[in-house]
């Protein structure tokens, strides 16, 4: 009899932990997401003269800080981006925000410098000059091999899809017509304390692994 009650005890334990563990695998994960993919700031960084790609009203906005002098903001804007454009910029569910973020010298002005310009101008023009000049970025580089060059700038212009006006590209760029841009966006870049290139935000929460598509896809649709 005293060993059958034990059984019964044992058996009920038994159950009890199987329902604890199911509840912490079923809930646990989805109750601190953005802990585990993302630091959360006040607001999202404000997209007031940036360069947007998709619908101003759409909910949620994915702000890209990046330069065109580094090979994973090529590689992220030629593997993640267009996913992300597909699923949630086009769809209308995201806007894109790309912030200038010059970290590698004279040559990430440069290019920062023609970008405001071409988005001044020419924000017809933009993306497609935008994903032209980080194809044109070398394979093999490191960050010191020079490619960056004013007279490389208008060339990309020339080969864009849309036309951009070359000689007052060519002029913005060599009497720095948009460093005041060029100054708020690295503001921007010391405000959410950004330290490397590629950062992705989600709104307010900057992400942890920017090639993680998994994670961005989930706040985004968070958000
Ligand atoms: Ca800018």
């Amino acid at each position: 009899m005293k060993q059958l009650f034990s059984m019964k005890k044992l058996v009920l334990l038994t159950i009890g932990i199987i329902l604890i563990v199911t509840a912490v695998v079923l809930f646990y994960p989805s109750s601190t997401p953005s802990a585990e993919m993302g630091t959360s700031y006040d607001a999202a960084p404000s997209a007031d003269t940036q360069p947007t790609k998709g619908e101003a009203d759409a909910p949620v906005t994915i702000t890209e800080f990046g330069d065109y002098k580094c090979p994973s903001c090529k590689a992220w804007d030629e593997e993640i981006f267009p996913q992300l454009e597909q699923e949630f910029i086009e769809e209308g569910d995201a806007q894109f925000v790309f912030i200038n973020t010059p970290f590698h010298g004279e040559e990430s002005e440069l290019a920062s410098l023609a970008s405001e310009s071409v988005w001044e101008h020419e924000p017809d023009a933009f993306w497609s000059f935008h994903e032209e000049l980080f194809q044109q970025q070398p394979e093999v580089q490191s960050h010191d091999d020079p490619w960056v060059t004013p007279e490389k700038l208008v060339e990309v212009a020339e080969t864009n899809d849309v036309p951009i006006d070359e000689e007052r590209l060519a002029s913005d760029i060599n009497q720095q017509t948009y460093a005041n841009r060029v100054q708020e966006d690295i503001a921007l870049v010391e405000d959410y304390e950004v330290e490397v290139t590629p950062t992705i935000m989600v709104g307010n929460v900057k992400v942890d692994d920017p090639f993680d598509y998994e994670a961005i896809k989930e706040l985004v649709e968070q958000q």
